[in-house]
């Protein structure tokens, strides 16, 4: 095992491999407070990537409903139980001095999926602690779709007194995923073969189809359970990111780097994608201007998908408002309640930066902000607010701008003799 610096952890971990890392990494933030589980995401995946024969049971794009849906089934909690009962009691996380690049969310006292298979298996065999799904998991993608979490211990019934402000008793949420495309993956890590590879452009883990043999140690070793093992060719395939559009090389993109088919088709505007710059040491590289840079190091409203487990996600989440704490910080780490509390009140900036959602399917860059008039002053989560009409500037690899946008929405008043067409 190497010793890797795993900034979302907040200190060294280990890992199969040396730390090795790309110029810019393929990274998202997914705003699930918008989420309608419209499934356009899932289905612009399918009918891209996996309509064949053999791939019925994939879904590589998938959005589930928490706390009690998952694909696989129980996926998250499976995992989280063995490393629970690898380490008891000491899957816990410190404060200490976090808030810092290298160690934002604190420091992470228990043990990663790598960690926890030393004294778990005999480590000849096996470097990574996970567990193969059943086919009876794969089989049900959207089980549980819409059901909110129920009184403890009644299976069916519905908290009646409703909410508690700022959350609710009675809730759910729509937790949409794909590949993390992780700076340590568990599943290369775990490949026998090394049939696995993290493209040095760009970051995006995929599987070498003709060097992988089916042994399914991926499946197994992937905490997200995003490699999947098809059955009539024997081999495994997993989400690519759809890397054509991302290097600029699909037809549609004209050159231009572009963002993926489940980004592109999303019907919420929750998603935005883009390449982040690298340090050496894989921390992200300082890059004010770049939004998703802004949203997670300077805003601090996205945050990993279960950084607890070690792969180091390069997939971060705005967490849901109306959800319990406790919930939440099992699944996004002790950033929660900070991201939430600047999420309720959102700064000039933060807002700007939440425009550039779905604006445009071209990779953005960096983003300027115009700074515009007051149209609004009262109150919000308890607090003074005023709103700016300012407008927010998006620019694409080559500095161009690629589109404008207004904090308010235009008006379009129709001219009375077309009262009813466009
Ligand atoms: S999410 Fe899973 S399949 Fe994707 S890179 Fe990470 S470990 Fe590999
Ligand atoms: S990035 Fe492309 S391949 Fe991956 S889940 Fe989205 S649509 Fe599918
Ligand atoms: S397309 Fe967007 S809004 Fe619809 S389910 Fe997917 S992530 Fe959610």
């Amino acid at each position: 095992m190497a010793n890797v610096h795993n900034w979302h952890l907040g200190r060294d971990a280990e890992y199969p491999y040396d730390a090795r890392f790309p110029e810019r990494q393929f990274a998202f933030v997914f705003n699930i407070n918008r989420c309608i589980a419209c499934q356009s995401c899932t289905m612009a995946c399918k009918s891209t990537w996996t309509f064949s024969k053999g791939q019925e049971h994939m879904w590589w794009a998938n959005v589930e409903t928490k706390p009690y849906g998952g694909y696989p089934q129980s996926w998250d909690m499976k995992i989280l139980q063995k490393l629970e009962e690898s380490n008891p009691g000491g899957q816990i996380w410190s404060r200490g001095n976090g808030g810092q690049a290298r160690n934002p969310y604190g420091r992470f006292e228990g043990e990663t999926i790598f960690e926890a298979a030393k004294h778990t298996f005999d480590p000849e065999s096996a470097r990574v602690l996970g567990y193969l799904p059943t086919d009876e998991e794969w089989n049900s993608p959207n089980i549980w779709e819409d059901n909110p979490l129920g009184k403890r211990g009644k299976r069916d019934q519905l908290d009646k007194e409703g909410t508690e402000l700022p959350t609710h008793k009675t809730w759910f949420f729509y937790l949409a995923r794909i590949c993390n495309h992780c700076s340590y993956p568990a599943c290369l890590a775990a490949c026998p073969r090394k049939a696995i590879y993290k493209r040095p452009e760009d970051g995006i883990v995929l599987i070498d189809q003709k060097e992988c043999r089916g042994y399914r140690k991926c499946v197994e070793a992937c905490p997200y359970k995003k490699s999947m093992y098809r059955g009539n060719t024997r081999v495994s395939e997993k989400c690519v990111a759809c890397y054509p559009r991302v290097a600029g090389t699909d037809p549609e993109s004209g050159g231009q780097p572009m963002e993926t088919r489940c980004m592109a088709a999303c019907i919420g505007q929750i998603r935005m994608q883009g390449l982040v710059k690298l340090d050496r040491d894989g921390s992200w590289a300082t890059d004010r201007q770049h939004p998703l840079y802004y949203l997670v190091h300077v805003a601090k409203v996205a945050l990993p998908l279960y950084p607890q487990l070690g792969t180091q996600p390069n997939g971060y989440y705005i967490p849901p408002s109306w959800v319990p704490r406790p919930y939440l910080r099992q699944m996004f780490g002790p950033g929660v309640d900070q991201a939430l509390d600047n999420y309720a009140v959102p700064d000039r900036e933060l807002l700007g930066v939440l425009q550039l959602f779905r604006r445009s399917n071209l990779i953005i860059y960096r983003y300027e902000i115009e700074e515009g008039p007051m149209i609004y002053e009262g109150m919000r989560s308890g607090k003074p607010y005023k709103l700016y009409n300012d407008t927010v500037i998006a620019f694409g690899r080559e500095g161009q701008e690629i589109f404008r946008t207004t904090i308010e929405e235009p008006v379009y008043v129709r001219p009375r003799e077309h009262a009813n067409s466009i």
